[in-house]
């Protein structure tokens, strides 16, 4: 189970890391992301912050302005009406002017007007005699009302000197009450211009100096004949004195922030205003460099990310297509009858395969770190060791042996096995793969078949074929060791009479028979007793003169005699045997070869046969045989 959950987390691993690397890129986007719109916000929140106080500050200076026109104009409506009437008044309130007029600043010029809006002083040094100011909005306006503060005037074009100004306006009174005149104070409408254009509030922020009846008495656009006294854009509220605002004005594409903030003595307020393109514009600037900094980064990152996840899943392919790989090879290794070994440099088993249980009765796990020619038998040992070590030496690389291995019932098998060395990519020896197969069968089988074809079927001795490669062999080392080689042919007399008086079956019994006494009496071990064909049998004696062989010749007939084995049709009344024999020596003859033996003895054979029967004659020399009538011989 683990293992298989092993296995599925591990296909899955890729995915993980993609996802992994998809999250971490996402988080760091969105941190940055809210990152920046703080940034943004903080940068409104300072901008608002600045124009609350710049409005203030302002309101405050024109507050001061006013407070200065105002007191002036005080002075003089006191004056006029205290003195109203009395002579030389007009003359002192003139020089009372005039030597203010250092002192005016801002201030441009302080007027008096009587009741018919004609000039009585003034701070200006221009004669004003023909001027006339009672068509003037605020000097109806004082002439109708009794009200006596202070009225901040639409701006007007100054009939003295042509330019824009701000009237400030109190109403004088005669001493019964009736309407007196007016006293005008005028501010420059370019005064606070200019001032308000020294503030910067981005290209397109505004500062006004509103009336509080939304009357634009100045504000810091460039200077425009038309624009002074306009109405104000925004409609601005009377509560709170002071607050923010937020708008879009007409035609504009962006948003607008704003600060207003009313005088608390006079009757007007300053509205301060920067669009958010304006505010926003820097940030804008430096956001987008850090986030075109950032997402370079980031795909830089998924870059790198893919290219390890497509190298993560290419190893998980090999992984996968070398663990089939493995897989086939242990089914071929577990699933092959032969037994498959993994043999390390150490020479002990690193892996068998379970083959090994049917073949050997050992589990495989019994095998595992023993040695590997642990079950052989000693004998073989040897062979299988040199094996090996030809293969480390690097004689061979690959090399194949038959032995015998000991199983675990403690019976034995033939193995066959093909031993290679298997080496590392560089090409050193890393240990050895054996493929054993059980060929008991086969070896018993060969066994078989090799008594098959040199072992006669009826007597068991050797066959002709047996026969005629021994002759060969003794005959070269008979050549060799110049020694003797002799040979008896011995044919059973009147055989087929017996075949005929007892049965085919009886002449078997018989011809084993005498095959037993042959072999009995043939006793040295390198006599070899054959089956030369039919019921003639061949005996060949190595290292074996005349006399050894004469002798061993008679004791095969009295052996026959000795064993009685009834025959009717035969003189003596039992089975005898003729013998021909003959002796050479290769290494001294001039002979035609093995052949010439055989044709020897056959011919004695034949004498034999000629001479009576049961008897033995000896090719080229004469042999006395006790048995026989008259010694027999033949030639050579
Ligand atoms: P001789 O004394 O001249 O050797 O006479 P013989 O009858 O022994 O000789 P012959 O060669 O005429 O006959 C051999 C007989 O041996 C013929 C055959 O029936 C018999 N014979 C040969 N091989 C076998 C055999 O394997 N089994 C049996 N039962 N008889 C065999
Ligand atoms: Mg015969
Ligand atoms: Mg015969």
């Amino acid at each position: 189970m683990d293992v298989v959950a092993t296995r599925l987390d591990r296909s899955r691993l890729p995915m993980w890391a993609a996802g992994g690397l998809a999250l971490v890129c996402g988080a760091i986007l969105a941190f940055s992301g809210w990152t920046e719109w703080a940034s943004r916000n903080s940068e409104m929140r300072n901008a608002e912050t600045d124009l609350g106080n710049l409005a203030r500050s302002l309101t405050q200076h024109v507050e001061d302005t006013f407070e200065l026109a105002d007191s002036l104009m005080r002075g003089v409506v006191t004056a006029l009406e205290t003195d109203d009437g009395k002579p030389g008044a007009i003359t002192r309130l003139q020089t009372i002017l005039k030597s203010r007029k250092a002192t005016l600043g801002r201030v441009r010029g302080v007027f008096a007007y009587d009741e018919k809006g004609d000039w009585l002083a003034t701070t200006e040094d221009v004669t004003l005699t023909n001027y006339n100011n009672s068509d003037r909005d605020y000097f109806v306006h004082h002439r109708v009302s009794a009200d006596r503060s202070l009225l901040i005037g639409r701006p007007v074009q100054s009939k003295s000197g042509g330019q824009w100004v701000i009237t400030l306006s109190r109403r004088w009174n005669h001493a019964d009450g009736r309407f007196g005149g007016v006293v005008l104070a005028t501010i420059d409408v370019a005064y606070f211009a200019q001032f308000y254009r020294q503030f910067d509030v981005g290209q397109h922020g505004s500062i006004s100096l509103v009336s509080r009846d939304g009357v634009v008495l100045a504000d810091n656009s460039e200077p425009d004949p038309k624009r002074p006294g306009g109405p104000a854009v925004e409609a601005i509220p009377y509560h709170p004195a002071a607050g923010p605002l937020s708008f879009r004005r007409f035609g504009e594409k962006s948003e607008r922030i704003g600060f207003y903030q009313h005088a608390q003595r006079y009757p007007f307020l300053v509205l301060a205003t920067r669009t958010e393109a304006d505010v926003l514009a820097a940030w804008k600037r430096n956001a987008i460099v850090r986030l075109s900094v950032l997402m370079c980064l980031v795909a830089l990152v998924i870059a790198i990310g893919i290219f390890l996840v497509k190298q993560l899943l290419q190893r998980q392919q090999l992984a996968a297509a070398l663990a089939a790989k493995e897989e086939n090879f242990r089914l071929l290794a577990e699933g092959s009858s032969d037994i498959v070994t993994r043999i390390e440099l150490d020479e002990c088993i690193g892996y068998v395969s379970p083959s090994t249980m049917r073949v050997l009765g050992w589990h495989p796990s019994q095998l595992l770190g023993k040695r590997a020619i642990s079950g052989v038998n000693p004998l073989d040992r040897p062979q299988l060791q040199e094996m090996l070590d030809q293969i480390k030496k690097g004689i061979v690389d690959e090399a194949r042996a038959t032995y015998r291995m000991r199983r675990r019932d403690k019976s034995e098998i033939w193995v066959e096995a093909t031993i290679r060395a298997t080496r590392q990519p560089d090409g050193t020896l890393d240990g050895f793969v054996a493929v054993t197969r059980d060929v008991t069968q086969q070896k018993t089988l060969q066994g078989r078949l090799e008594t098959l074809a040199i072992e006669d079927g009826l007597t068991g001795l050797a066959n002709r074929r047996r026969f005629d490669e021994r002759l060969l062999e003794e005959w070269g080392r008979a050549y060799r060791e110049k020694t003797s080689l002799a040979l008896l042919m011995i044919d059973i007399d009147h055989f087929k009479a017996f075949n005929d008086t007892y049965g085919h079956p009886a002449g078997d019994e018989c011809l084993h028979t005498v095959a037993g006494i042959l072999a009995d009496e043939a006793l040295r071990s390198s006599d070899l007793v054959a089956r030369y064909g039919g019921e003639e049998f061949a005996i060949l004696l190595p290292n074996t003169d005349a006399v050894g062989c004469a002798r061993l010749g008679e004791r095969i007939r009295r052996a026959l005699h000795d064993a009685r084995i009834v025959h009717d049709h035969n003189p003596p009344g039992f089975v005898t045997a003729s013998i021909g024999a003959a002796v050479c020596r290769p290494g001294f003859e001039r002979s035609a070869g093995p052949a010439s033996l055989i044709e020897a003895a056959d011919r004695a054979l034949y004498a034999a046969k000629d001479g009576g029967r049961d008897r033995m004659v000896m090719a080229g020399e004469v042999v006395d045989l006790p048995a026989s009538k008259a010694p027999a011989t033949v030639p050579a």
